[in-house]
């Protein structure tokens, strides 16, 4: 007998499957897009751990007939074209018949369904792409779909679905896409039993926003409309609705971009229009942005990918240029209209401001020095001759400096001379002169007390316990971790739809914004997304070490008192990693005589 043999239809269904329906977001995507082909309003939504227990979706669309019922979860079953040349003209969204039968291939799937014009309406059950029951049923006009189980026959997918709040991510982006591209359709959604999402049918787009994200964002909210005129063809045009600086996020996720009404996923769209923010957004923070191009269909290829994601340009520098030039005369004229509106209350305060008088303690030159005069006997700080790696990764910074760090210095006296501009340390040393600043100094202190003792220290119970509004998938990201802020003797609850409260918090932090923290904490969990389970909490802890101690540190600006810098001083020689701040800033440049010695042209 030879080697090769045919496989069994019921296998072939499944392995094609999988070019269609990847897990459960790719499912919901072809769910949703044949509700809204056939003229749904209301589309509502049920999952189960990420839509890999259970995918429910029920519309009030046009429903289907008995027969249709039975043919749609054929392989090339469509109502929607006949010949591959209505492929170009296709308007509706699915086009290849396979999502349902794909879909039915490889999880427990039923379909209810009745079309306007039957009073009864039919319920069919498949496995293993095999009808196994039907029958009539009363029900609503319209289709209920239920996959479970997602590729429960077929193990080498189901083995790379990833964590349940991972699918329920994507599932939740898709969705707020969807949302955002069609407006006059309500969605509701539900997962593991929990309303997440209610937004009702709307007119304009800052509606929707609102309801997707949170309604305080709505003052943020800029928007633009551009078209640029084309020699060869019909004109380009971008138009969005995102978010000012004011209001950024710590996850890149949720710009969102539509090309000619389509969601697609497309990394250079989303980086032109943050370059066109040009700088001004706080480092590692985003926007909100909904963002829509339209261009000559010639000019789009949308059908590269199989589950059409992504798109490629004929002219994708022209396209980036024009929306990076768009955002950046949008927010340049709003800055513009928002400084000549609040131009004539600044004056005065400008007048004012400027000069602040210096309440520090006046500078006492006989201060006792023995108090750190062993610090700096193992002082290393960056030398001067380092400094040029300010464009460097915060771990490049870390390890050259490390790397190039001078031998240790031998000085048994320091001196303080005192405070420069209200953020750096001065201090004298046998070898020269070590200029601290103070935020970075403090910033690293807190960092390494807090990987030593952050769990431990013990936690304070706050008077008020603080009440935090969060939107839903921050509060969705949240919640699964919430064990591990307890660990960090943070206690958050949930209180209600999607609030927390914050009852107790480790000491250094009594002080701080928490609703800064936990909302920044819930975006590194969203955007660490991709990341694996103890990866997650690694990168959590770092970060939110990090966090704590950056907002609990003096600022650059804080007056201090010779107390406070000479315990700064102090601790910052008792730590390991003293030459940088936890974001790999330096906390210490060293000036030695011979480099002073140098600026003055004293030695040969
Ligand atoms: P395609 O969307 O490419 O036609 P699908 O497998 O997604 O292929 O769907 C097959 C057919 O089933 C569709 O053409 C449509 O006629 C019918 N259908 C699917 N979902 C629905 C729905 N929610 N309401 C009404 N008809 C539907
Ligand atoms: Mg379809």
């Amino acid at each position: 007998m030879g080697k090769i043999h045919l496989l069994p239809p019921s296998e072939i269904q499944k392995i094609a499957a999988g070019e269609v329906v990847e897990r459960p977001a790719s499912v919901v995507k072809e769910l949703i897009e044949n509700a809204l082909d056939a003229g749904a309003t209301e589309i509502t939504l049920f999952f189960e751990a990420g839509g890999k227990d259970l995918i429910r979706i029920i519309d009030n669309g046009c429903g289907m007939t008995e027969d249709d019922a039975q043919l749609c979860i054929q392989n090339h079953a469509t109502s929607k074209l006949t010949t591959v040349e209505d492929l170009s003209a296709i308007t509706t969204f699915g086009f290849r018949g396979e999502a349902l039968a794909s879909i039915a291939a490889v999880s427990h799937f039923t379909l209810k369904t009745r079309s306007a014009e039957n009073h009864l309406g039919i319920t069919i059950a498949v496995e293993n792409s095999e009808i196994v029951s039907t029958a009539p049923i009363a029900c609503n006009q319209g289709t209920d779909i239920t996959a479970r189980n997602l590729f429960y026959n077929v193990p080498a997918r189901q083995k790379f679905l990833k964590k349940d709040e991972t699918e329920w991510r994507a599932l939740h982006q898709l969705i707020i896409a969807v949302a955002l591209e069609n407006l006059s359709c309500t969605f509701t959604v539900h997962h593991n039993g929990r309303q997440i999402l209610l937004c009702p049918s709307c007119t304009t787009l800052t509606e929707r926003m609102s309801q997707l994200f949170e309604p305080a964002i709505v003052p943020h909210l800029l928007s633009c409309n551009q078209t640029l005129e084309q020699k060869e063809t019909s004109p380009l045009t971008f138009s969005a609705l995102f978010t000012r600086p004011s209001r950024t996020r710590y996850d890149k996720n949720q710009i969102y971009c539509f090309v000619n009404r389509r969601w697609v996923k497309n990394h250079k769209l989303a980086q032109a229009f943050i370059k066109g923010f040009r700088n001004i957004l706080p480092p590692q923070q985003y926007p909100i942005g909904a963002l829509f191009l339209t261009l000559p269909h010639a000019e789009v290829d949308i059908n590269v990918h199989p589950r059409k994601e992504e798109v490629q340009f004929l002219h994708p520098i022209r396209i980036e240029r024009f929306i990076e030039e768009t955002i950046a005369t949008t927010l340049d004229n709003t800055v513009q209209s928002d400084l000549g509106a609040q131009r004539q209350n600044n004056f005065e305060y400008a007048h004012t401001s400027s000069f602040r008088p210096a309440t520090r303690p006046a500078f006492n030159p006989t201060m006792p020095t023995t108090a750190f005069k062993n610090v700096f006997q193992n002082y290393n700080a960056a030398p001067l001759e380092n400094q040029n790696n300010q464009c460097c990764t915060t771990e490049e910074c870390v390890h050259e400096q490390q790397d190039t760090l001078v031998p240790q210095t031998t000085s048994s006296s320091a001196r303080l001379i005192g405070q420069l501009l209200n953020t750096y340390l001065l201090v004298e040393n046998e070898d020269g002169l070590l200029l601290i600043d103070q935020h970075a100094a403090h910033e690293r202190i807190l960092y390494e007390l807090f990987a030593t003792r952050f769990g431990s220290l013990a936690p304070i119970e706050l008077l008020f316990p603080q009440l935090i509004p969060l939107s839903s998938e921050e509060c969705n990201a949240l919640l699964p971790h919430l064990p591990f802020f307890h660990e960090q003797g943070i206690e958050i609850e949930l209180f209600g739809e999607n609030r927390i409260t914050v009852r107790a918090v480790p000491a250094p932090l009594k002080n701080s914004n928490l609703t800064d923290i936990v909302r920044t904490a819930a975006h590194w969990i969203l955007e660490g997304f991709t990341l694996e389970e103890t990866n997650i909490v690694e990168k959590l802890y770092e970060k939110l070490r990090a966090m704590m101690a950056c907002k609990a540190a003096v600022k650059a600006g804080d007056v201090l008192s010779q107390e406070e810098m000479l315990e700064l001083i102090e601790k910052l020689g008792a730590i390991e990693h003293r030459t940088t701040c936890p974001h790999g800033r330096p906390t210490t440049w060293r000036f030695t005589q011979y480099d002073i010695e140098r600026f003055f042209q004293r030695c040969g």
